[in-house]
């Protein structure tokens, strides 16, 4: 099967299966060799590495990953795109196609099955509408991960880079931040895929931190605090957390942590740093 990345080739596969994107599934497939190209090289993967694609689609960027690394497994939740991909991978040995939504995958067994717990590499030009989950998931799951090379979607891109005072500081910012380093490689125009996105995308690779860059008793607590905080944007952060269900905070134990920390009580979660974070959840006892 020769490369797909053209829009000719894509057509020629969706006719050949009477194939119908589904937007509810983000399918927006790339149709751009240099983007392709540009996005295996970012990912700096080599012979010796296990690849985890998310969202395979027609197996474009499969057919590079697998060029490129030692193993693919590709996980991809549309089972119309099954047989597709069996025929469009055909020729390669090295790639297993998973027929699962990627958010119920334990990430950690697989890496354990595929690489021996040692560290994989993730690459993905992702589906928008679960962007944040996917990568929340990926962090959160305790793979042992090296780097992620995702497209995204500009917007969300920014807001991995960004630090309090800004309107796109969010959760994502501070996991993104938390447990990687974010570099924006590329942008790319909604004219690589098809159909084409309303949106302008970007290529960002997340470099796993050795270390984070702030200690912290329990990080799946601090993330709990971290959601609790911007789910209620507009509230205060003695409100969001006493409201949180789960946490069990009472607004005088938030008042209080905030008060040993020198902030009032009327402070919003969007204005504390990822440090501020860290020592909140170590005081209100995670
Ligand atoms: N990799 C292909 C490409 O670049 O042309 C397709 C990318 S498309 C933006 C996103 C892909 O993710 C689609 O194939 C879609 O079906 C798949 N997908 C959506 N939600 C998923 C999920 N929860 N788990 C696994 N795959 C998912």
């Amino acid at each position: 099967m020769a490369f797909l990345g053209t829009p000719g080739k894509t057509v020629q596969i969706l006719k050949k299966y009477n194939f119908t994107m589904q937007k509810k599934y983000g399918q927006n497939f790339l149709v751009d060799t240099n983007v392709l190209e540009g996005i295996v090289e970012a990912s700096g993967i080599t012979r010796q590495d296990c690849v985890l694609e998310i969202g395979p689609g027609i197996g474009t960027m499969t057919q590079y990953l697998a060029e490129s690394a030692r193993e693919v497994v590709a996980v991809e939740i549309d089972k119309a795109l099954i047989p597709i991909l069996e025929d469009t991978l055909s020729s390669y040995h090295n790639i297993t196609v998973v027929n699962e939504d990627i958010l119920k995958v334990d990430i950690r067994r697989l890496a354990e099955e595929r690489n021996g717990g040692a560290p994989i590499k993730v690459v993905a030009n992702l589906p928008y509408y679960i962007t944040t989950p996917i990568l929340m998931e990926l962090f959160e799951s305790g793979a042992p991960l090296e780097s992620v090379t995702v497209m995204v979607q500009t917007e969300v891109a920014q807001r991995m880079q960004v630090g309090p005072g800004t309107k796109e500081y969010g959760a994502l910012s501070l996991a993104v931040q938390f447990y990687a380093e974010p570099k924006i490689l590329m942008q790319v125009s909604p004219s690589c895929f098809m159909p084409r996105p309303k949106v302008g995308s970007a290529v960002v690779r997340l470099s796993r931190h050795a270390v984070p860059p702030v200690e912290v008793r329990d990080a799946r607590f601090m993330f709990a605090l971290v959601r609790a905080s911007f789910n209620q944007r507009r509230k205060t952060l003695v409100n969001g957390l006493s409201h949180a269900e789960g946490l069990q905070i009472t607004k005088e134990q938030a008042a209080e942590a905030l008060g040993r920390m020198g902030l009032p009580p009327v402070v919003r979660g969007e204005a504390l740093t990822l440090e501020q974070f860290a020592r909140l959840s170590d005081l209100l006892g995670g």
